[in-house]
């Protein structure tokens, strides 16, 4: 008899994808097939995101799209995972008869019991607790030469905007041995970038009691790795990055000098409302410091316009902070407001249509700063990690510098220098390029050398849907 096949869909942000990659581990090692379409599947898993508004309304919509498959395809069972049944779970499972089971965010283990049809319809556990660790089976669904590694799960912060503390449970970190052991697997599987993700990554190893470890020392632990390239520092919260933690980043090799550390916003007033523990002196200060400690930083960070309370005057306050501060890459979201959050008793509304006014307004701004600084990277050598051929043309490659990240930031269109001395690089080579051009977010370089050739170990790419 063949075996029953599963498919998954993934939504939301790198810390779900991996919680994915564990459900398809688990399924893999009971014996499922993993499937390629969702037509052709016996099962299918929606891995949701329950975050803000546009999130919430695309888990839903993929949700419905994929119960199709029970009706026309092999889909015998529809189960419905994280944030948003975290959220919604009572209200989801009287709205959506067509879904068999559902488990929350923390149920990440108890999958095969879903996807078998032997668990509760509601499997949805109140208090998120699960956090895996190195030996937990893991199906890796981005190419071998990068992968995210979670390293800690939940937040204890009280961002009054922010529902993630009711969706993801407290702060856990894992053990820094779990972490190292994953991490150098992941290399030998030849991963040359490992990006570290968690809701609030600078606050790492605090909830360890016994271990006396933080997110500095777990960095220069990490970079003892060979093989690898670029250790990736993912969402750091203002206040809790360190001194300790930028001399390790710009002391140490292999970590990129690249941080993303969302400010949300600059003004006194809204900073306060945001419940962000600081006021605007701290983020223009850090900004200083971290381009004065690490030397050629790529600094990314995300806004939000639109928070209650926020006037013409703060949101001034916000794009003079964006034209000085000259960030790399930014994000900038519309304010959402979600119910159980403080912010959403707030006074001050701003209404959709200024809200979008004012986010155009600041992409604009950094589009133009953006412009500038690929221009100025022009004749400039850079390492650059191919991912493949282009979309854009049969005769160029992609990839990405050390100052872009995966999935989030620009590209590198990667040509091959005319002499034709240089053997064409393949996917996970990092080639020593020089920048011959610049577009908004992108650039365009000449390959001139391999410097570390692919040590493909690990072939397979399994096709997690990313919407
Ligand atoms: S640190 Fe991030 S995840 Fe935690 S409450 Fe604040 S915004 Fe939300």
């Amino acid at each position: 008899m063949s075996k029953k096949s599963v498919y998954f869909v993934s939504l939301g942000c790198p810390k779900n994808r991996v919680d994915t990659e564990v459900m398809l581990g688990l399924t893999d090692g009971a014996g499922f097939r993993i499937a390629r379409d969702p037509s052709e599947a016996n099962v299918i898993v929606v891995n949701t995101c329950g975050f803000i508004g546009e999130a919430k309304e695309e888990s839903v919509e993929t949700i419905l799209e994929m119960a199709k498959h029970k009706e026309s395809g092999n889909c015998e069972r529809l189960v419905v995972t994280g944030c948003l049944t975290q959220r919604y779970g009572g209200e989801l499972e009287k709205e959506m008869p067509e879904v068999d089971h559902f488990l929350g965010s923390g149920d990440v283990d108890k999958i095969v019991g879903a996807i078998r049809g032997e668990s509760a319809r509601d499997g949805v556990s109140m208090d998120p607790a699960y956090l895996y660790d190195d030996v937990t089976p893991r199906l890796l669904s981005l190419p071998h030469y990068t992968a995210y590694v979670k390293i800690a799960e939940g937040c204890d912060r009280p961002c009054s905007f922010c529902i993630i503390p009711k969706l993801r449970g407290g702060q856990r970190s894992r053990a820094p041995e779990s972490v190292e052991r994953e991490v150098r697997e992941l290399v030998a599987q030849g991963a040359v970038e490992i990006n570290l993700v968690a809701q609030d990554l600078t606050t790492y190893g605090e909830d360890l009691k016994d271990h006396d470890i933080d997110l500095a020392r777990l960095v220069r632990r990490l970079a003892r790795v060979d093989g690898l390239r670029w250790l990736r520092l993912h969402y750091a919260y203002p206040t809790a990055t360190s001194d300790a933690l930028l001399d390790a980043i710009a002391e140490e090799p292999r970590v990129a000098k690249y941080i993303d550390m969302p400010l949300q916003h600059i003004d006194d007033d809204i900073l306060k409302k945001m419940r962000r523990g600081h006021i605007g002196k701290t983020s223009r200060g850090l900004v200083k410091k971290i381009r004065e400690r690490i030397p050629g930083v790529t600094l990314r960070t995300t806004f939000i316009v639109g928070h209650p309370g926020e006037t013409d005057a703060a949101f001034e306050r916000l794009c003079d902070f964006v034209r000085e501060s000259e960030f790399d890459r930014v994000g900038a979201f519309t304010y959402s407001l979600e119910e159980g959050t403080h912010s959403a008793t707030l006074d001050g509304r701003v209404t959709d249509k200024v809200m979008q006014k004012r986010q155009r307004a600041l992409m604009r701004l950094q589009r133009q700063i953006s412009r500038r600084k690929m221009k100025q990277m022009v004749g400039r050598e850079i390492d650059v990690l191919v991912e493949g051929p282009s979309d854009e043309s049969e005769y160029l490659l992609e990839g990405r510098h050390e100052g872009q990240a995966p999935e989030i930031d620009g590209k590198v269109f990667l040509a091959l220098s005319d002499e034709g001395s240089m053997k064409a690089p393949r996917q996970g080579d990092l080639v020593r390029a020089r920048v011959t051009g610049f577009a908004d977010y992108d650039l365009a370089a000449t390959a001139e050398a391999i410097v570390l050739p692919s040590r493909i170990k690990r072939t397979m790419k399994l096709p997690v849907i990313a919407a």
